[in-house]
């Protein structure tokens, strides 16, 4: 698709200074919608919803980074746990546990995101700043052997008050590079959206998570 080409041009040259990567959020997304974007050089792809990734996974190309980027329930794990690239949205000591335990019978390390709570929304998920903190210091999280937890991944308010934006976007970069003293494996910063991700490169994000400005708007009555 000509148009795919030209959004995806125009994003890699706008990441490109920032070396921040492309995650394209594929979440509604047919197999047949996603296949263009591949095929202009995408690799990386970012999904929300298990069943809807465990069903078009095989369908797609084998050399796809898949990226889960929704609320994750512990009992999902397994499915996922053979293929996925990265895990953006650890909440939980239990959810990291159940990760730990499922990419151990796998014999992986499954690289995760602590998703931290940055918005005023209250229907966001993810940790406090003191929770993630408590997380990343446990004795329990740092004895498991198949999670590595390379970075922190957040979402800012839904607002059009841009400086707030920045500011929730600043606290985690900053919280990030507090951490990074002590886990300096710490080095991923998933944070901007379609309408947010140039604020969030100013502020420092390494993995920009895109979708609508790739695909269009997301029409969710075709969801099955
Ligand atoms: C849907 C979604 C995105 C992409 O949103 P767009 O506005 O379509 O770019 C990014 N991150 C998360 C966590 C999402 O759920």
């Amino acid at each position: 698709m000509q148009h795919n080409r030209v959004v995806l041009d125009s994003l890699r040259e706008e990441l490109a200074p920032f070396s921040a990567q492309l995650i394209a959020v594929s979440k509604t997304r047919s197999a047949a919608e996603i296949l263009p974007v591949w095929q202009n050089g995408q690799r990386d792809f970012g999904e929300n919803y298990v069943q809807e990734l465990v069903e078009k996974h095989p369908l797609l190309p084998s050399d796809i980074r898949w990226h889960f980027i929704g609320h994750l329930q512990r009992n999902k794990v397994k499915y996922i746990a053979p293929f996925v690239h990265c895990i953006h949205t650890v909440d939980s000591l239990a959810l990291l546990a159940e990760i730990d335990k499922q990419a151990s019978k796998l014999n992986r390390v499954i690289p995760c995101l602590l998703q931290i709570h940055i918005a005023r929304e209250e229907t966001k998920f993810g940790l406090s700043f003191d929770e993630a903190a408590d997380l990343l210091n446990s004795p329990i999280v740092r004895a498991m052997k198949h999670v590595s937890i390379v970075g922190l991944m957040g979402m800012a308010s839904n607002t059009e008050d841009w400086s707030i934006v920045r500011n929730e976007f600043r606290n985690l970069r900053e919280f990030k590079l507090r951490q990074q003293i002590d886990f300096p494996e710490l080095t991923a910063l998933s944070m901007g959206m379609s309408g947010d991700y140039r604020i969030a490169l100013q502020e420092g994000s390494t993995m920009v998570r895109i979708g609508s400005a790739i695909f269009g708007e997301r029409d969710y009555s075709k969801q099955s």
